[in-house]
């Protein structure tokens, strides 16, 4: 790869950030379609700042992560309509200085699912409220799924249900519930908390589908107690590389290199890229 004065910037922005497998993977794009452009993690607290620094520096496109998908919103020029109605942004879009969010977790958990299951009159319950649980939610709510919130918040959890119209049920008695499709959206269990689950092995049956959208590890603790009860288990790594993909369609207009994103995260995930 050869940077030069014409190479386009792209980046992540988060805190804290050095986990993030988005430039291993979008280098990775970059470099399958052979593209002058290179993308870089930076990891920052203070939105504002960060946001006039990309329009200051034309820096072409941005994925926004924790914890700053919602407090991204006031700063941008323009909103796409998926993500004015989720209330949360993931990409933004620099077009000669206006920036223009989005939201690309939704088609990618959409598409993770879709990949797997047939979503037609299916119960979900959603364990989370956060960025990620409104993607998901709003995305699962739209395609006709039947959607239910859990969350450790009561306030923040019954807020999201309410905005979603759909029911609440506090974290302790999810057991009642009995979903077709569980999500799990929180993360627990994530490296390198690998022992920790949110979800007690009695609410899992056989047959049930158990999506959890932590890809590190790539198996958490929940899919593995779910697989050992025989659900169909579905870990965050289509979702991750799919919400990618939608990235570099936005930012290039090209269709993006699945299978060279796919493999880059597998590599950096067996690598330890993210421990750094
Ligand atoms: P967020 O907005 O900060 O929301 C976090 C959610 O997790 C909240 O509902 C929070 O509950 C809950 N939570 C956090 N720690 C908890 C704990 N110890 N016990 C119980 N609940 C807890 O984060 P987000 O953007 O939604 O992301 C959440 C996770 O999804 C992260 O692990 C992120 O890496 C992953 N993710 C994956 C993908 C993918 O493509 N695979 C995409 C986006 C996000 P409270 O309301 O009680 O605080």
């Amino acid at each position: 790869m050869i940077i030069d004065q014409y190479t386009r910037l792209y980046g992540v922005m988060g805190y804290p950030i050095r986990h993030s497998l988005s430039p291993v993977m979008h280098n990775a794009a970059f470099l399958e379609r052979d593209l002058n452009a290179v993308y870089l993690a930076f990891e920052s607290k203070d939105v504002e700042a960060g946001l006039q620094g990309m329009r200051g520096l034309g820096i072409k496109g941005m994925s926004i992560t924790i914890p700053h998908k919602s407090g991204v919103v006031p700063f941008l020029d323009e909103l796409d309509g998926l993500s004015e109605n989720i209330g949360a942004v993931n990409t933004i879009v620099n077009n000669d200085g206006r920036l223009v969010g989005y939201n690309t977790d939704a088609m990618g958990a959409l598409i993770a699912l879709k990949d797997k299951v047939d979503l037609l009159n299916k119960r979900c319950l959603i364990i989370g409220a956060g960025g990620a649980a409104r993607a998901i939610g709003f995305v699962l709510k739209e395609y006709g799924v039947e959607v239910s919130i859990a969350n450790r918040t009561i306030g923040r959890g019954k807020a999201l249900a309410n905005t979603l119209g759909c029911p609440f049920v506090p974290l302790k008695e999810i057991g009642v519930v009995d979903p077709d499709l569980l999500v799990q959206t929180t993360p627990v269990g994530m490296h390198p908390d690998h022992n920790q689950c949110i979800v007690s092995p009695d609410v899992l049956k056989q047959g049930m589908v158990v999506m959890d959208i932590i890809y590190n590890p790539l198996e958490t603790r929940l899919l593995r107690v779910a697989r050992a009860k025989g659900c169909l288990t579905i870990n965050g790594l289509d979702m991750f590389v799919h919400q990618g993909a939608e990235q570099f369609r936005l930012w290039t207009g090209l269709d993006a290199p699945i299978d060279a994103m796919t493999l880059a995260v597998k590599n950096a995930l067996g690598k330890g890229h993210d421990r750094d």
